[in-house]
């Protein structure tokens, strides 16, 4: 499953940042997971509390952000969205448009308990 290797590197990355001796107080980690990352929050989060039973994030939670699909359209200067997560403006049909967010995932933050 693709989110097991997310859940992952969620913790290699969160391992990277944090030093040792605090893994064990990490209370939270929380993340942006954008609507057409290909990332399924619920299947992350299952994924992650799997993982985690067998580290030292045994007490860590994670929550998830939920980003809406966004461009901006260069052709009509308006912000829209579409459903199928692809470049094209809702209002004037055209593909001259920049993905504002919900494309990617990211860690935003990791709270420790100090
Ligand atoms: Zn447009």
């Amino acid at each position: 499953m693709h989110e097991l290797s997310v859940a992952q590197n969620i913790i290699d990355i969160v391992k990277e940042n944090v030093p040792d001796t605090d893994y064990k107080h990490v209370n939270k980690i929380l993340l942006e997971v954008g609507e057409f990352s290909g990332i399924v929050a619920d299947s992350l989060l299952y994924c992650f509390d799997v993982i985690k039973s067998d580290t030292d994030f045994l007490n860590t939670k994670m929550e998830i952000k939920k980003i809406p699909f966004i461009l901006f359209c260069n052709s009509c200067k308006t912000e829209t969205t579409n459903n199928a997560g692809i470049r094209m403006c809702n209002i004037c049909g055209g593909y001259d448009t920049k993905i504002i967010s919900g494309i990617d995932m990211k860690i935003i933050e990791v709270e420790v308990n100090t």
